[in-house]
Protein backbone atom coordinates (compact mmCIF):
# COMPACT_ATOMS: atom_id res chain seq x y z
CA UNK A 1 0.00 0.00 0.00
CA UNK A 2 2.83 2.59 0.90
CA UNK A 3 4.71 1.66 -2.05
CA UNK A 4 1.32 2.45 -4.61
CA UNK A 5 1.03 5.79 -2.57
CA UNK A 6 4.06 7.36 -3.31
CA UNK A 7 3.98 5.57 -7.35
CA UNK A 8 0.53 7.73 -7.31
CA UNK A 9 1.73 10.66 -6.21
CA UNK A 10 4.75 10.74 -8.84
CA UNK A 11 1.26 10.09 -11.04
CA UNK A 12 -0.82 12.80 -10.21
CA UNK A 13 2.14 15.60 -9.63
CA UNK A 14 3.45 14.07 -13.52
CA UNK A 15 -0.58 14.29 -14.17
CA UNK A 16 -0.52 18.36 -13.19
CA UNK A 17 2.77 19.21 -14.66
CA UNK A 18 1.46 17.85 -17.86
CA UNK A 19 -2.12 19.96 -17.19
CA UNK A 20 -0.02 22.86 -16.93
CA UNK A 21 2.28 22.34 -20.05
CA UNK A 22 -0.72 21.84 -22.33
CA UNK A 23 -2.69 24.55 -21.04
CA UNK A 24 -0.25 27.46 -21.30
CA UNK A 25 0.21 27.57 -17.30
CA UNK A 26 3.16 28.71 -15.50
CA UNK A 27 5.24 25.85 -14.28
CA UNK A 28 4.79 25.02 -10.57
CA UNK A 29 1.34 27.20 -10.66
CA UNK A 30 -0.54 24.23 -9.11
CA UNK A 31 -0.12 23.11 -5.90
CA UNK A 32 -1.72 19.44 -4.56
CA UNK A 33 -3.71 19.22 -1.56
CA UNK A 34 -4.02 15.58 -0.40
CA UNK A 35 -7.60 15.31 0.72
CA UNK A 36 -6.61 12.66 3.38
CA UNK A 37 -9.98 12.51 4.66
CA UNK A 38 -10.45 9.15 6.66
CA UNK A 39 -6.85 8.65 5.40
CA UNK A 40 -4.84 6.91 8.85
CA UNK A 41 -2.24 9.55 10.15
CA UNK A 42 0.21 6.91 8.67
CA UNK A 43 -0.10 7.29 4.20
CA UNK A 44 -0.18 11.44 5.46
CA UNK A 45 3.23 10.50 6.51
CA UNK A 46 4.45 8.50 3.47
CA UNK A 47 2.75 11.34 1.34
CA UNK A 48 4.88 13.80 3.04
CA UNK A 49 7.94 11.76 2.99
CA UNK A 50 8.04 12.08 -0.75
CA UNK A 51 7.55 16.09 -0.63
CA UNK A 52 3.48 16.68 -0.02
CA UNK A 53 3.40 19.29 2.45
CA UNK A 54 -0.55 20.40 2.03
CA UNK A 55 -3.41 18.00 2.79
CA UNK A 56 -6.93 18.41 3.25
CA UNK A 57 -9.17 17.49 5.94
CA UNK A 58 -13.09 17.31 6.29
CA UNK A 59 -13.65 16.17 10.11
CA UNK A 60 -12.28 18.17 12.66
CA UNK A 61 -11.64 15.74 15.55
CA UNK A 62 -9.97 13.29 13.10
CA UNK A 63 -7.74 16.05 11.67
CA UNK A 64 -7.00 17.64 14.87
CA UNK A 65 -5.85 13.39 16.20
CA UNK A 66 -3.67 13.43 12.95
CA UNK A 67 -2.16 16.31 13.15
CA UNK A 68 -1.02 15.60 16.72
CA UNK A 69 0.24 12.23 15.35
CA UNK A 70 2.33 14.10 12.65
CA UNK A 71 3.28 17.63 15.11
CA UNK A 72 7.14 16.66 13.91
CA UNK A 73 6.48 17.24 10.33
CA UNK A 74 5.78 20.72 9.06
CA UNK A 75 2.50 20.18 6.95
CA UNK A 76 -0.27 23.27 5.64
CA UNK A 77 -3.37 22.13 6.81
CA UNK A 78 -6.44 22.97 5.10
CA UNK A 79 -10.46 22.46 6.18
CA UNK A 80 -12.20 21.73 3.02
CA UNK A 81 -15.33 20.04 4.46
CA UNK A 82 -18.38 21.66 5.63
CA UNK A 83 -18.35 23.59 9.05
CA UNK A 84 -20.52 23.39 11.60
CA UNK A 85 -20.66 26.66 13.70
CA UNK A 86 -20.07 24.75 16.98
CA UNK A 87 -16.45 23.50 15.21
CA UNK A 88 -14.78 27.11 14.30
CA UNK A 89 -12.80 27.27 17.31
CA UNK A 90 -10.71 24.13 16.96
CA UNK A 91 -10.63 25.12 12.80
CA UNK A 92 -9.29 28.75 13.49
CA UNK A 93 -6.94 27.41 15.89
CA UNK A 94 -5.53 24.59 14.04
CA UNK A 95 -5.61 25.40 10.14
CA UNK A 96 -4.24 27.46 8.09
CA UNK A 97 -6.38 27.86 5.28
CA UNK A 98 -10.39 27.04 5.40
CA UNK A 99 -11.99 26.49 1.95
CA UNK A 100 -15.46 26.02 2.78
CA UNK A 101 -16.53 29.55 3.88
CA UNK A 102 -20.12 30.09 2.60
CA UNK A 103 -21.79 32.14 5.60
CA UNK A 104 -21.22 35.28 7.53
CA UNK A 105 -21.62 33.94 10.64
CA UNK A 106 -19.15 30.91 10.18
CA UNK A 107 -16.29 33.86 8.78
CA UNK A 108 -17.26 36.27 11.69
CA UNK A 109 -16.87 33.08 14.42
CA UNK A 110 -13.27 31.94 12.49
CA UNK A 111 -12.35 35.40 12.87
CA UNK A 112 -12.99 36.45 16.31
CA UNK A 113 -11.63 32.74 17.42
CA UNK A 114 -8.35 32.78 15.63
CA UNK A 115 -5.38 32.94 18.35
CA UNK A 116 -3.27 36.48 17.83
CA UNK A 117 -0.07 33.90 17.85
CA UNK A 118 -0.71 32.90 14.82
CA UNK A 119 -0.86 34.46 11.02
CA UNK A 120 -4.49 35.61 9.77
CA UNK A 121 -6.22 32.55 8.36
CA UNK A 122 -6.77 32.18 5.01
CA UNK A 123 -10.10 31.48 3.86
CA UNK A 124 -11.71 30.76 0.12
CA UNK A 125 -15.37 31.19 -0.57
CA UNK A 126 -16.87 28.41 -1.68
CA UNK A 127 -19.52 28.44 -4.96
CA UNK A 128 -22.18 26.01 -5.68
CA UNK A 129 -21.74 26.70 -9.24
CA UNK A 130 -23.86 24.17 -10.42
CA UNK A 131 -26.32 25.13 -8.39
CA UNK A 132 -27.10 22.17 -6.76
CA UNK A 133 -29.67 22.57 -3.72
CA UNK A 134 -28.03 19.44 -2.13
CA UNK A 135 -24.75 21.49 -2.16
CA UNK A 136 -23.31 23.65 -0.06
CA UNK A 137 -21.53 27.10 -1.19
CA UNK A 138 -22.99 30.13 -2.32
CA UNK A 139 -24.21 31.53 -5.65
CA UNK A 140 -21.98 33.93 -7.40
CA UNK A 141 -24.99 36.87 -7.12
CA UNK A 142 -23.76 36.23 -3.55
CA UNK A 143 -19.80 37.06 -3.32
CA UNK A 144 -20.06 40.37 -3.40
CA UNK A 145 -22.07 41.03 -0.26
CA UNK A 146 -19.87 38.00 1.37
CA UNK A 147 -16.36 39.20 0.57
CA UNK A 148 -17.05 43.00 1.24
CA UNK A 149 -18.73 42.12 4.95
CA UNK A 150 -15.52 39.48 5.17
CA UNK A 151 -12.80 41.64 4.04
CA UNK A 152 -13.14 44.07 6.91
CA UNK A 153 -12.22 41.51 9.55
CA UNK A 154 -8.62 41.63 10.15
CA UNK A 155 -7.99 37.97 11.01
CA UNK A 156 -9.53 36.24 8.47
CA UNK A 157 -7.93 36.68 4.74
CA UNK A 158 -10.08 36.18 1.87
CA UNK A 159 -7.96 34.47 -0.77
CA UNK A 160 -10.36 33.11 -3.41
CA UNK A 161 -12.51 30.85 -4.33
CA UNK A 162 -13.38 26.98 -3.94
CA UNK A 163 -15.97 24.56 -6.02
CA UNK A 164 -17.07 21.34 -6.43
CA UNK A 165 -19.20 21.51 -9.52
CA UNK A 166 -21.38 18.74 -10.34
CA UNK A 167 -19.76 15.19 -11.10
CA UNK A 168 -19.36 14.82 -15.13
CA UNK A 169 -17.41 12.79 -17.67
CA UNK A 170 -17.69 15.47 -19.82
CA UNK A 171 -14.44 17.38 -20.57
CA UNK A 172 -16.63 20.57 -22.06
CA UNK A 173 -18.63 20.42 -18.89
CA UNK A 174 -16.69 20.21 -16.93
CA UNK A 175 -14.53 23.06 -18.47
CA UNK A 176 -17.57 25.10 -18.19
CA UNK A 177 -17.81 25.04 -14.78
CA UNK A 178 -14.77 25.76 -13.74
CA UNK A 179 -14.19 28.75 -16.40
CA UNK A 180 -17.67 29.93 -14.08
CA UNK A 181 -15.27 29.43 -11.29
CA UNK A 182 -12.23 31.44 -12.54
CA UNK A 183 -14.62 34.14 -13.79
CA UNK A 184 -16.47 34.27 -9.83
CA UNK A 185 -12.64 34.75 -8.56
CA UNK A 186 -11.87 37.66 -11.04
CA UNK A 187 -14.79 39.19 -10.18
CA UNK A 188 -13.92 38.94 -6.60
CA UNK A 189 -10.78 40.94 -7.10
CA UNK A 190 -13.41 43.94 -6.72
CA UNK A 191 -14.23 43.56 -3.42
CA UNK A 192 -11.09 41.82 -1.91
CA UNK A 193 -7.48 42.33 -2.26
CA UNK A 194 -5.46 39.66 -1.64
CA UNK A 195 -7.44 37.02 -4.25
CA UNK A 196 -5.00 34.48 -5.79
CA UNK A 197 -6.55 31.21 -5.21
CA UNK A 198 -8.55 29.26 -7.03
CA UNK A 199 -9.29 26.21 -5.50
CA UNK A 200 -10.90 23.88 -7.62
CA UNK A 201 -10.60 20.40 -9.18
CA UNK A 202 -10.10 16.56 -7.99
CA UNK A 203 -9.26 12.96 -8.85
CA UNK A 204 -11.84 12.77 -11.75
CA UNK A 205 -11.26 16.55 -13.08
CA UNK A 206 -8.22 18.26 -12.50
CA UNK A 207 -7.09 18.49 -16.08
CA UNK A 208 -10.52 20.69 -17.32
CA UNK A 209 -9.45 22.82 -13.92
CA UNK A 210 -6.03 23.57 -14.47
CA UNK A 211 -7.15 24.56 -18.15
CA UNK A 212 -9.27 26.83 -16.77
CA UNK A 213 -7.19 28.37 -13.78
CA UNK A 214 -6.67 26.35 -10.66
CA UNK A 215 -3.94 27.13 -7.89
CA UNK A 216 -5.29 24.56 -5.70
CA UNK A 217 -6.23 20.73 -7.02
CA UNK A 218 -7.73 18.45 -4.08
CA UNK A 219 -7.13 14.81 -4.70
CA UNK A 220 -7.39 11.98 -2.76
CA UNK A 221 -8.80 8.91 -4.84
CA UNK A 222 -5.89 9.27 -6.90
CA UNK A 223 -3.27 9.51 -4.13
CA UNK A 224 -4.87 6.96 -1.18
CA UNK A 225 -7.54 4.67 -3.48
CA UNK A 226 -11.00 4.46 -2.84
CA UNK A 227 -12.68 5.83 0.57
C1 LIG B 1 -12.79 14.25 -0.72
C2 LIG B 1 -12.69 15.58 -1.33
C3 LIG B 1 -11.86 15.82 -2.43
C4 LIG B 1 -11.11 14.74 -3.15
O1 LIG B 1 -11.96 14.00 -3.96
P1 LIG B 1 -11.43 12.76 -4.86
O2 LIG B 1 -12.50 12.58 -5.87
O3 LIG B 1 -11.29 11.60 -3.90
O4 LIG B 1 -10.14 13.16 -5.45
C5 LIG B 1 -11.78 17.13 -2.91
N1 LIG B 1 -12.47 18.14 -2.34
C6 LIG B 1 -13.27 17.95 -1.28
C7 LIG B 1 -13.99 19.11 -0.69
C8 LIG B 1 -13.41 16.66 -0.74
O5 LIG B 1 -14.23 16.48 0.31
Amino acid sequence: MKQSIELNIAKVQQRIRDAEKKFDRLPKSVTLIAASKTQPASAIRTAAAVGLKHFGENYVQEALDKQQELSDLDLHWHFIGPIQSNKTRLIAEHFDWVHSVDRLKIAQRLNEQRPDSLAPLNICLQLNISQESSKSGISTAELANLATAIEKMKRVRVRGVMAIPKASDNAVEQREAFAAVYQAAIHLQQFSDNIDTVSMGMSGDMEAAIAEGATFVRVGTDIFGPR
